[in-house]
């Protein structure tokens, strides 16, 4: 079965603060308020272009802080979107939102409509980097609104990032192990990127803020999806999709932008494997991957083929074979 999110943005939607990475106008590309009748338009338009029949739909409030909205205005919102829940033209309603803005009325009310999924803003779990990163929110919040959500039958994801001020790798692998340990359903990373008109951009230029380099943010994205995934944790997104906005020549300035993030994430794990794998001191290696990994494998422009031949001094060739898992790797070296 398929999984479809159709994207509702609502930029800046009930957001008490700015977070200092954070311009949703930039980042949705979407500028406007959004009512009741778009909601209605956009799903009827959406739903059209999805012509498979086993399927699994969500209508999804993305881009803001869905559940910082006034009350009545999240009402007329869901109210539209579970019209086509009852008509049973869509499957689900998702929404993001931050921690602080959860309780018992909030949580009542989404379950009343029909939300099936929530995705908290965690960010980070360390005190210092919430604070400079103008989160206005703590570490408590989100035990404390996870365990909220916990008591309803949501599916919770927990959102964090890397690369934000004052982060480290480190306190970047402890959020990791926090947000394990509120056994999430699933988890989408973000390297943070320095987009225009946001205070990082100012942090930025005024040489108080050190983005991640790509390199770095793809090693550190590394060790985390790794970690999830040893948790059985699913990691459902690495990186920001990437649109006009969300490039070098869009509103990114600094930061480790690239349009296939998890794609290389996923390649540096194979060349991890893969140099583990072939024999020091061969001149040459067949690698067998499963045919879906082949270009996880053999990386991003050849990368891995390349960088093995650099430091290894072995070429290799990369093979499908049917019978191997994921990240399961045959090698046969001569
Ligand atoms: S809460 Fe989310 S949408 Fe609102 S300013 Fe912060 S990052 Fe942006």
């Amino acid at each position: 079965m398929r999984t479809y999110n159709i994207p509702i943005f609502v930029p800046h939607k009930g957001c008490p603060y700015d977070c200092v990475f954070c311009n949703q106008k930039r980042i949705t590309g979407t500028q406007s308020e959004v009512t009741a009748d778009d909601v209605r338009s956009i799903i009827e338009n959406c739903i059209k272009t999805i012509k498979i029949k086993d399927r699994y739909v969500e209508a999804a409030f993305f881009g803001g802080s869905f559940t910082g909205i006034p009350i009545e205005e999240q009402t007329s919102l869901l109210f539209a979107a579970n019209e086509y829940l009852k008509k049973g033209l869509i499957d689900g309603i998702r929404l993001s939102t931050r921690p602080d803005y959860i309780d018992i009325t909030i949580l009542d009310n989404l379950k009343r409509f029909g939300v099936t999924t929530i995705e908290l803003g965690v960010q980070s779990m360390s005190q210092e980097v919430l604070k400079k990163s103008n989160r206005g929110h703590t570490r408590d919040d989100v035990i404390k609104a996870v365990e909220l959500i916990r008591k309803y039958p949501f599916k919770l994801g927990l959102q964090m990032m890397t690369g934000l001020p004052a982060d480290t790798d480190e306190r970047s692998l402890q959020t990791a192990d926090d947000i394990i340990e509120l056994k999430p359903d699933f988890v989408r990373i973000y390297p943070t990127l320095t987009i225009k008109d946001t205070f990082l951009e100012k942090l930025y230029c005024n040489g108080d803020y050190m983005p991640q380099t790509l390199d770095e943010a793809v090693e550190l994205a590394k060790k985390l999806l790794m970690k999830f995934e040893k948790n059985n944790i699913q990691v459902i997104r690495i990186g920001l999709q990437a649109t006009g906005e969300i490039s070098e020549s869009g509103s990114v300035v600094a930061g480790p932008v690239h349009s296939s993030f998890r794609e290389l994430v996923e390649s540096s794990i194979y060349y991890d494997i893969i140099a583990d794998s072939v024999s020091e001191g061969a001149e040459r290696a067949e690698v067998f991957v499963n045919p879906s990994e082949l270009s996880k494998a053999t990386g991003n422009r050849r990368s891995n083929i390349i960088k093995i031949k650099n430091e290894k001094n072995i070429d290799i060739r990369v093979c499908p074979d049917k019978a191997l898992k994921k990240r399961e790797v045959r090698c046969v070296c001569y």
